[in-house]
């Protein structure tokens, strides 16, 4: 079973210290964060972990006030759309500057939110001789906890804080066999027309789920007597128009849909011609997360077509994108409704293909073919031998290769031998991953 994770954001006026918090609890020995090298600092979301729970941790800060709007208005379109994605809502002010006219409008939103609010003192240095947080028992939202994120002083206590006001755990559905699916995208490829096509008119979708954000709904359907679960529906299917002070929460919901999906439908623009870096990234942050992936190309109503638009099309994106060639590329219009249902074949399929379990021995007899074919590149001079090889996992399929000296393989050869599984055994859709065992050597790819 699939749970979404709770998440918890940061919110207050700005220069509080929202961002210096934020980076600390990152920096928190235990409060293992996501942070694969490569990945960039400037992130305002992160995948913590405290005491055995794991949640989302958003800052919300960076977002300055527009000339032309009041102030006034930006922090409440701010707090509002916190209170709307978040579990739990960390409220920070300033220790130092004491009580602001700001803070009180925001303790007034919290305060009918229906979501639990931690109130943090920020920038107590001299922490524990303070006594600057008492003030702020006048903004009604419970006992300020004193801070510093600058010394780091109180914030193993909020992770504990934290993680005590989180939700319990919801089992999001009644059957454990359900697929889950979530359609990704970068703004108006039409992901919004595309999930109501799809669901908006069949009498087969069954209700709507509440997930454990307020606005994260999920639309299951029944299809082929499978149960499909579309993620995260409710926004794409009021086509809800980004609102400001939402924005850093757009990343945050991808990422999340994507964490629970099996399977991600891609939707590109067909009028732009070429995948964007944006396509790119969005379809690595899927593959990379293991999910299988559909491309859908849309408002392929708007393209001129003469005989193999569509063959060419799909050739020169396989071509540029190497991982474009495991996936099912489909040409469709949410406009028109063609090949919207068609989809839903492919997710089974796709579904299907990444779950395959191969035996040990067909895995070895593969295995030993391809490298008869073409024989691993010695080592140092040294012969390269694979020993033995067995499926660890499925979903996505993953492979363990014992070998005589880990290093000597190249990716190159790694690639060829992946690509050798993919013809015996096809998942398609799905990426496969494959690991390498020596004696006290590893490496993965
Ligand atoms: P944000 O706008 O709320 O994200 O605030 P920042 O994290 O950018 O911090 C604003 C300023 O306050 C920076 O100059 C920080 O160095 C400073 N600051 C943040 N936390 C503390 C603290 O605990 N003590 C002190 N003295 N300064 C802090
Ligand atoms: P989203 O931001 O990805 O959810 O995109 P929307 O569903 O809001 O679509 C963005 C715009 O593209 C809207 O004006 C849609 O009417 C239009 N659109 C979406 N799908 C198609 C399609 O297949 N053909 C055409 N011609 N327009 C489409």
């Amino acid at each position: 079973m699939k749970h979404g994770l709770p998440t918890v954001a940061i919110i207050g006026r700005p220069n509080v210290g929202k961002s210096t918090f934020f980076n600390r609890i990152l920096g928190e020995k235990q409060a293992i964060v996501e942070d694969r090298p490569g990945v960039t600092r400037d992130r305002n979301f992160a995948r913590a972990e405290w005491a055995g729970r794991s949640f989302y941790i958003i800052d919300t800060g960076g977002l300055e006030p527009e000339l032309s709007e009041p102030f006034a208005d930006v922090v409440r379109a701010q707090v509002l759309a916190a209170i709307r994605e978040a579990d739990l809502l960390v409220f920070m002010v300033d220790g130092q500057a004491g009580p602001h006219p700001s803070d009180q409008q925001i303790a007034e939103l919290l305060r009918t939110s229906e979501r639990p609010v931690l109130l943090l003192v920020n920038k107590l240095d001299k922490l524990p001789q303070e006594t600057a947080q008492y003030d702020f028992w006048e903004l009604g939202l419970g006992e300020p906890i004193p801070i510093s994120s600058a010394t780091g002083k109180g914030s193993g206590d909020v992770l504990d804080r934290i993680v005590e006001g989180l939700p319990e755990p919801t089992a999001e559905e009644a059957e454990g066999t359900a697929l889950h699916v979530a359609v990704i995208g970068k703004p108006n490829v039409g992901k919004s027309s595309f999930i109501n096509k799809l669901l908006g008119e069949d009498r087969l979708v069954v209700s709507e789920i509440a997930g454990t954000t307020r606005d994260a709904i999920d639309t299951p359907m029944r299809y082929h007597g499978r149960t499909i679960i579309f993620i995260d529906t409710a926004g794409l299917r009021k086509h809800a128009r980004i609102e400001p002070g939402i924005e850093y929460f757009s990343a945050l919901r991808a990422q999340r849909a994507i964490d629970r999906a099996d399977v991600c439908i891609m939707l590109i623009d067909a009028t732009e011609q070429e995948l964007h870096v944006q396509d790119l990234k969005i379809a690595e942050k899927a593959w990379a997360a293991g999910k299988s992936l559909i491309v859908v190309v849309n408002k392929w109503d708007l393209v001129e077509k003469q005989t193999g638009t569509s063959v060419e099309f799909e050739k020169k994106m396989r071509e540029r994108v190497p991982m474009m060639r495991w996936v099912p590329i489909l040409f469709a219009s949410a406009l028109t409704g063609q090949r919207v249902q068609k989809v839903l074949d492919l997710v089974i399929d796709t579904a299907e293909q990444r779950q395959r379990r191969i035996t040990t021995r067909e895995v070895n007899d593969v295995v030993h073919e391809l490298a008869r074919r073409q024989p691993p590149p010695h080592y140092r001079g040294m012969h390269v031998k694979i020993m033995y090889a067995t499926q660890v996992d499925k979903a996505p399929p993953t492979f363990v290769l014992f070998v005589n000296y880990a290093k000597s393989m190249t990716p190159a050869y790694l690639r060829f031998l992946v690509k050798g599984f993919r013809e015996a055994w096809g998942f398609w859709g799905s990426p496969v991953r494959l690991r390498l065992r020596a004696r006290r050597e590893k490496k993965t790819v």
